[in-house]
């Protein structure tokens, strides 16, 4: 049997990872011996201090880089920052997300163009950076962190579907370039999860229908997710965890669905 993940001494990247669902896999990711480079947007002292708090948590390095996932430029230097701190880059997380709301004859130009440079293309520039370094170790792990909305639509979400589904259009096209090289290539596709701007919104919306922020929850928010209760990190960081593992290296060119049966009505 293998052992669980073995991942200690491996170097990570995690796009957006200054919060939420990306700060959770950074720490999943150090938990197990990775070192890590987190970065996204934020107060520059919080993030010190959550940089310095995981490395006392696990014992791993971890670094910062705040490239603005719109400048090709600047993410092609946090992808190298992994190459000049550790000497190596075995996972890449592409994470780093956005959203707008509104119908698609009103959506604001400069908002469908920052969604697709941010959740889209930087993938794209990421992994186009990543995978000389890992071509040349013979192995590597690359999960995008795409979304039900990108295997399913809702309406008002045009750039964000869009996005999320040239995501999965993307992780299917570059596993399959890579599949004879040691690198696998997968997107994790989760319903609703608890983030912070998640959780701003429960009560924003309570105030704005005049219900209990639990009727919010399950028939605002959740309203489609079968199973009525928000993903959790830990079910995410267990995909995530699994993918970059030994026992990941015959999955690739898939999207896996964490959405409480979302996608299967
Ligand atoms: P979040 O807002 O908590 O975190 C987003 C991160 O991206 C932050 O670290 C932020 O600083 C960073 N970021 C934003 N713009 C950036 C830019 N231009 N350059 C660099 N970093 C930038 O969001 P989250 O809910 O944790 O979402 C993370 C990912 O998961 C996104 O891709 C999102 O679409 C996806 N997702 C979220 C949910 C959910 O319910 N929260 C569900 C499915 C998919």
């Amino acid at each position: 049997m293998p052992q669980p993940y073995n991942l200690e001494g491996q170097a990570a990247v995690v796009t957006g990872s200054t919060s939420g669902i990306g700060q959770a896999m950074a720490q999943a990711l150090a938990a197990q011996g990775v070192n890590v480079i987190l970065n996204g947007f934020g107060d520059p002292a919080q993030i010190e201090a959550d940089r310095r708090r995981i490395e006392a948590e696990t014992g791993v390095k971890v670094a910062y880089h705040g490239a603005d996932m719109t400048k090709p430029t600047e993410i092609e230097d946090l992808v190298d920052m992994a190459r000049r701190e550790f000497g190596r880059l075995d996972i890449l997380v592409n994470n780093a997300g956005i959203q707008h709301v509104a119908p698609v004859d009103e959506f604001p130009p400069e908002k469908w163009d920052a969604i697709i440079a941010i959740n889209l293309s930087s993938a794209f520039h990421a992994t186009r950076a990543a995978l000389p370094l890992m071509k040349a170790a013979g192995r590597g792990r690359i999960v995008n962190l795409a979304s039900a909305h990108g295997l399913v639509a809702s309406p008002f979400k045009s750039a964000y579907v869009a996005a999320k589904h040239g995501v999965v259009g993307f992780t299917k096209s570059v596993a399959l370039e890579v599949a004879r090289q040691g690198i696998t290539v997968n997107a994790i596709c989760p319903g609703y999860v608890k983030t912070p701007l998640v959780e701003a919104q429960i009560g924003d919306q309570a105030k704005a229908r005049g219900i209990a922020p639990e009727r919010v929850v399950e028939e605002v928010i959740l309203a489609a997710q079968p199973n009525k209760a928000f993903i959790d990190y830990g079910q995410l960081a267990g995909l995530l965890l699994y993918l970059c593992s030994d026992m990941g290296g015959g999955t690739t060119g898939a999207a896996y669905t964490v959405d409480g049966g979302w996608t299967a009505a």
